[in-house]
């Protein structure tokens, strides 16, 4: 993508109304826009990012068996009738009503239309396992939308729904979740401790939310400090061994970690104090098993092995990607800017011309712009009419992993240099050594 032909609304100014880093920054580097309260448009750079976010909950849900599908936003109040939530989900619901007066809401959540569509079709064990998740949009009416996306009346979420024939299947269900999860934070170069949870209006007794610390968090968590030193399940996890499984869920619950409503004063305070984490933290992920909630009473039911008809045993798994973006940043920032992880990065490598218009600088830019994208990588050419400052503001303002800086007095000598955004290290290599260095 050449600078000069993109939509990068970058603002000069620091925009008052942002409280926190992220917000701060999402604004600046021109990623979002604000519509009305909490609803907010996603500009180039910040769908970018998105979209790379989703791309890898996406690959962690199919690796440990989800099967994605797309529920629409609009759905009908009577579903939500059938379950008795119409009423008790409250004002974060927002109510519509069609030309034919019918009911209806824009979706919070979608408990209630994937046991619709799993009722209409699955009718035996035979074909249990299951889970179906989507990635969609959601509106919650929140009561204080603030911190641009990290808390939004709209945003987006990824959930996933199992169901499965009785509770130990839906305890596997659970811990295939829960280790998807603990990659999924992991990949994105986020430390996020499951810790027990309250299960709010979803309902059920078995709850994690997976909480990546930060001081601007909203809620108040307490742990165990080792928990930041544990290893990453690996990415050949057998997600069909019921031991293995259990056996990573064991060793990610076996220390204290507990958000605010689930806290032991007593418990926490058995911790030798230097290993005692008392701090705020975002909640990124949130797993729930509800057991038979809304099948029961929706009427989702599988004839078992002995015939009988029996309601399934559920489970709920969101992650927020959108809340995401906000929490990579307040993980990843310094003066300048963003620091982005190479994975979610926007672009994976800046090339920025220092001059252009001379040839010698435009042909190198060229070379770099062209080589590099063709051997795969999503490049960003800053080949603007403006000032050497400028141009180095924006590529750390957006954060590109990789900047190579072609100008004409390093041509002279035969180098570009080569600066790594995160430690700001930089290098003066030749053409050649710059192209080579990423394969
Ligand atoms: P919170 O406690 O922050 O209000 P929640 O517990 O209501 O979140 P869940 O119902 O557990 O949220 O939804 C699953 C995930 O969706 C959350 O873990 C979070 O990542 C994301 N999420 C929830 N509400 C919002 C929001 N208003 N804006 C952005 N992301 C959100
Ligand atoms: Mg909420
Ligand atoms: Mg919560
Ligand atoms: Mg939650």
């Amino acid at each position: 993508m050449r600078l000069s032909r993109y939509f990068l609304p970058i603002l000069r100014d620091t925009p008052k109304e942002a409280e926190i880093v992220s917000h701060r920054l999402m604004l600046r580097a021109g990623m979002i826009r604000q519509q009305s309260a909490g609803i907010y448009s996603w500009l180039p750079l910040g769908l970018r990012v998105l979209n790379k976010i989703s791309a890898v909950v996406r690959e962690e849900q199919n690796r440990a068996g989800a099967i994605e599908i797309l529920m629409p936003t609009i759905q009908s109040a009577d579903l939500w009738r059938e379950s008795g939530r119409y009423d008790a989900y409250g004002k974060e619901m927002l109510r519509i009503k069609d030309r034919h007066d019918r009911e209806m809401l824009y979706g919070p959540t979608n408990e209630e239309m994937v046991t619709e569509i799993f009722r209409s079709y699955v009718k035996s064990y035979k074909d249990l396992p299951l889970n179906l998740y989507h990635i969609q949009w959601k509106f919650r009416d929140e009561v204080r939308p603030r911190f641009g996306v990290m808390r939004g009346r709209e945003f987006l979420m990824k959930d996933a729904y199992s169901f499965d024939l009785d509770q130990a299947g839906a305890r596997h269900a659970y811990n295939r979740m829960f280790t998807a999860y603990l990659r999924t934070f992991a990949r994105l170069g986020l430390k996020a401790i499951p810790m027990r949870a309250d299960t709010g209006p979803i309902g059920g007794d078995l709850s994690h939310e997976f909480i990546v610390l930060a001081s601007t968090g909203e809620s108040e968590v307490f742990c165990h400090k080792d928990y930041l030193d544990f290893a990453t399940p690996a990415a050949d996890t057998d997600f069909d061994s019921v031991p293995g499984l259990q056996g990573i869920v064991d060793k990610w619950t076996s220390l204290y970690a507990a958000t605010e409503e689930m806290h032991e004063k007593d418990a926490f305070a058995a911790i030798p104090a230097e290993s005692q984490v008392s701090a705020r933290g975002i909640e990124v992920g949130h797993i729930f098993y509800f057991g038979t909630k809304y099948s029961a009473p929706m009427g989702a039911t599988v004839t078992g092995p002995d015939g009988q008809l029996v309601p399934v045993h559920m489970g709920s798994y969101g992650i927020g990607p959108s809340r995401l973006v906000a929490a990579l940043i307040e993980a990843g920032h310094d003066e300048g800017g963003i620091v982005w992880p190479d994975e979610i990065a926007p672009f994976d490598i800046a090339v920025l011309n220092l001059k252009t218009g001379d040839a010698a600088t435009d042909g190198a830019c060229d070379q770099l712009y062209k080589g590099l994208a063709a051997k795969g990588y999503d490049m960003v050419y800053d080949d603007r009419d403006e000032r050497p400052g400028g141009k180095f503001a924006t590529a750390d303002l957006i954060g590109i992993p990789w900047q190579i800086i072609v100008g004409p007095k390093g041509l002279a000598e035969g180098k570009v240099e080569l600066k790594r955004r995160a430690g700001g290290e930089r290098e003066l290599v030749s053409l050649e050594a710059a192209l080579a260095r990423f394969p």
